[in-house]
């Protein structure tokens, strides 16, 4: 801005006394303009600098520590707003919750709070940590929302409340910066972090928003799912660096359905005044309506509009993180939907001519998109609240009217304490339950136990509960064709249905059911009962808790056993305790909600002790395996020992002194052995030219067992140990160790085969110790380029063993399934005998992102004998 106009209206604005004190710039505080060629601002740094703003803001900025991180950095919301609108921020919370959520409000009621209310927005900077531009941003937009005098400022101070999370991902931020530090002035400048840039999701942080496993994301999911309904939310990314320069709102088709329609033309509302703006101030490349869909995953800026939020997301061209890149104008490119070539268009009118790209470029279009966001707020902060308002209510009628109306969640279930943590999750998502302290029978003649949930569809986030609790159905038509007719690949799952995902049965209903129900007022928390007295005390192999159960028991050097046949009414995969650990169980029982029931007399018949087996969890580099880390995540949390394991140790060979098991997580073989160039990232997933220099890590990090690593993982077999491949890895086993099994869905063109992240019929072989305590039947969530096996007749058929299996018909429960015949009875888990040890090789997700609880229990048998 001019330096003259800036000057204009500071003179405009000392009349009404609103002049505040001096606010330090970025630029002084950190010794650089943010966005500087080959600079970073270290997250600490960022922290400090939110503090002293709050210092110097006058009441207009407060800066929440919203606690540790994964890694104990803190998490911050900066909210900014007029001092006024700050020292009553709990009334204007208060305010924005009877908005959001109108049932029993009166439309006189609802005016006098609109007059009363703010307009919340939020946005969140670098949730993808290698996506800087936001979190160096951030600290220069507060900047300018403090010190800049104009009108547009003090409007959007007076009318919104503006809730800003500067990094998603403090501990990626640190990680970034320090890798940038290091590498910077040698050949490997701008180069990505070769790890992980999140302890354990790494770029699937993004994926978290619905099932929260992470501190970041529950944290994120309290600042807008419980404490705020924001009208709007705005997620600043990173895209690849050939194409537009930012993609700004709205999205492109298809959408998803079941969100109040206003939510979508919201979207288009502030993508047309941020597009506008960012013309207004002469930047170039602006891209909208195209390139990301509307129905995408379940991340923050796509669950968000089921929250009745405007969710949205910026997506800028990457520099080689703070060191620019340079691109020839012949090397711009479209090929993406609704953008198919480089070239003028209603939503692209000025194409980006190419030259050198830089971090400043980014952090100005970003900038730029924040502000334009909330000054369109600013300017309709009454029509913003009443289609708040509006959405609240007609979402919450169509839940009325609409069929199912509720949704239950028996008490009776496969696993319950599984149950209790879909209820929590709800609770999470700010999703309202009820639980019937009586057994009810519906409409329909079915009959529920006492302790039953449920959840009525009126209420207004009815579009999420739908997709949580509900079959869905990606759509197959033009929109998700090619013009050639081939599948074109969704944003990652077609189905976020999460009560398939952790087999929890739940059941619509199409009328609410008469009687008493009670509202769960907070999460669920379940102490599990020690039957007193008995010669041995047994435990439910059905629940994935029991898991935790034996790990707590074996840290403390109580034995447990395991039944094999049934008898006294146990199950094959039950465990059983011996006498005397009362004192333990009953600590275990109140960590873990497991119950340990009483039995008259030991079994002794057909049991044998459990022994977990040391496990090597493999771990590579060029950018981590995130795969890898979910694994991780999920032996932690139900307290499984484990070491993880790199090249050099497996190469040195050895491995049966130190393991029992390793574990190989979804990978290709290219990216395990490390024989080939490969493009990181999940398989199936669009192969790219030759790498690109920000692409090339250090040697040292172009991680791969090669031949030596092979051999010794095959000796480590041959010689009793139990190798398990997840996903794509089992294609490793296959090729290396010549197994007599051929992947039946390799090598099929998109329009034979295809099946993006969705839940597909299976049955469990739940008499094979790999499969203990699973159901009979269940689901399984296939992602693309998962395989599924067929056993090559030889004269070895019977060292194999078909441990799950594809359902002979009829696969598809939610998502998107081309050419089911290949899949229909086809093997999903085999067990594969070689000398002493065996092969476990499990085609499918079974601890997809921590979130496929259904069939962890496969993984954790393997862990164990
Ligand atoms: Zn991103």
């Amino acid at each position: 801005m001019a330096g003259g106009f800036r000057f204009a209206l500071a003179l405009g604005l000392m009349g009404a006394g609103l002049l505040q004190g001096q606010v330090t710039s970025p630029e002084k505080f950190f010794g650089f303009q943010l966005g500087s060629d080959r600079k970073i601002a270290r997250w600490d740094k960022i922290v400090e600098y939110f503090g002293l703003l709050e210092k110097e803001s006058g009441g207009r900025l407060k800066a929440v520590n919203m606690g540790p991180s994964t890694m104990g950095n803190p998490f911050l919301l900066v909210i900014i707003s007029s001092a006024k609108n700050l020292a009553g921020l709990e009334r204007l919370r208060e305010v924005n919750a009877k908005i959001s959520d109108p049932r029993g409000l009166a439309e006189p009621e609802v005016q006098k709070l609109i007059r009363e209310g703010k307009a919340v927005i939020c946005q969140s900077m670098s949730l993808h940590a290698t996506e800087i531009g936001g979190t160096q941003m951030a600290p220069e937009l507060a900047y300018d929302l403090l010190s800049r005098r104009d009108q547009e400022t003090e409007r959007i101070l007076t009318n919104v409340v503006f809730l800003m999370v500067p990094s998603f991902n403090p501990d990626g931020a640190i990680m970034v910066a320090d890798w940038y530090q290091k590498t910077l002035n040698t050949e490997y400048e701008g180069s990505n972090l070769p790890w992980l840039y999140h302890k354990y999701a790494g770029h699937d942080n993004n994926r978290d928003a619905f099932q929260t496993n992470l501190a970041e994301s529950q944290y994120m999911t309290k600042i807008m799912f419980r404490d705020w309904v924001p009208q709007a939310y705005l997620d600043h990314h990173h895209m690849g660096s050939y194409g537009a320069r930012i993609y700004v709102p709205p999205y492109a088709e298809p959408v998803r359905p079941h969100a109040d329609p206003l939510v979508w033309r919201e979207m288009s509302w502030y993508g047309a005044h941020i597009a506008y703006k960012e013309e207004e101030a002469g930047l170039s490349g602006i891209l909208n309506m195209a390139q990301y869909s509307g129905w995408g995953h379940f991340g923050f800026h796509w669950i968000t509009p089921f929250h009745n939020t405007a969710g949205m997301l910026t997506e800028s061209a990457s520099a080689k993180l703070a060191t620019p890149i340079y691109i020839h104008p012949d090397q711009l490119r479209g090929d993406t939907r609704g953008l198919p070539d480089y070239e003028v268009q209603t939503t692209f009118p000025n194409p980006w001519p190419g030259g050198w790209w830089r971090l400043r470029d980014i952090v100005e279009r970003q900038k730029v998109s924040a502000w334009a966001l909330l000054d369109l707020a600013a300017r309709n902060r009454e029509t913003v609240l009443w289609n708040a308002y509006q959405k609240g209510k007609r979402q919450t009628e169509r839940g009325v009217q609409g069929k199912p109306a509720a949704y239950v969640i028996s008490a009776h279930q496969h696993d319950p304490l599984t149950a209790i943590k879909l209820v929590n999750k709800l609770l999470g998502q700010g999703i309202e339950v009820y639980q019937a302290p009586r057994g009810f029978t519906t409409g329909e003649g079915m009959r529920y136990p006492a302790g039953s949930y449920m959840v009525s569809l009126a209420q207004p986030k009815m579009g999420l509960i739908r997709y949580l609790l509900g079959r869905t159905l990606y759509p197959d038509n033009e929109w998700t064709r090619a013009r050639d007719g081939s599948p074109m690949r969704p944003y990652d799952m077609a189905t976020d249905t999460m009560f398939e995902f952790m087999g929890v049965r739940v059941d619509p209903l199409d009328a609410l059911v008469r009687g008493e129900i009670v509202k769960v007022a907070g999460p669920v928390e379940r102490v599990g009962k020690v039957e007193p007295g008995g010669s041995a005390h047994a435990f439910d192999g059905r629940l994935n808790d029991s898991f935790k159960a034996v790990n707590l028991l074996l840290e403390k050097g109580v034995a447990v056993r395991r039944v094999d046949k049934p008898s006294q009414g146990l199950l094959p995969g039950d465990f059983l305790v011996g006498a005397g650990a009362e004192k333990v169980l009953a600590e275990i029982a109140k960590e873990t909600g497991v119950d340990f029931v009483a039995l008259e007399k030991e079994v002794t018949q057909a049991t044998h002790e459990v022994k977990r087996l040391r496990t090597g969890m493999y771990q590579r580099y060029w950018g981590g395996n995130m795969d890898e880390g979910w694994t991780r995540w999920l032996l932690e949390h139900f307290r499984f020992p484990y070491t993880t394991l790199m090249d050099a140790e497996i190469k040195k060979g050895g491995l049966n002194e130190k393991y029992g098991v390793i574990i190989l997580p979804e990978d290709s073989t290219a990216m395990i052995t490390g024989e080939r160039r490969a493009v990181p990232g999940r398989p199936g997933e669009r192969a790219e030219g030759p790498r690109r220099p920000e692409e090339a890590y250090p040697p040292e990090y172009r991680s791969g067992i090669g031949e030596e690593g092979v051999k010794a993982l095959k000796t480590f077999v041959e010689k009793g140990g139990t190798l398990v491949t997840l996903g794509g890895a089992s294609n490793f086993a296959i090729e290396k160790f010549e197994l007599n099994l051929r992947n039946v869905v390799a090598n099929r063109s998109s329009k034979e085969f295809w099946c993006p992240g969705s839940t597909l019929k299976v049955k469990f072989d739940n008499l094979h110790p790999l499969a203990y305590g699973m159901p009979a039947e269940g689901l399984a969530l296939y992602l693309g380029g998962n395989p599924a096996f067929e056993i090559i007749p030889s004269a070895y058929n019977e060292r194999y063993e078909v441990i799950v299996r594809y359902a002979d018909r009829d696969l598809l429960q939610s998502g998107w399934l081309v050419g089911e015949k290949m899949l229909a009875k086809k093997a999903a888990m085999i067990a594969a005998r070689c000398k002493e040890g065996r092969l476990v090789l499990i085609g499918f997700r079974t601890q997809h992102r921590a979130q496929t609880h259904g069939t962890f229990k496969l993984l954790f048998n393997a862990l164990i004998r």
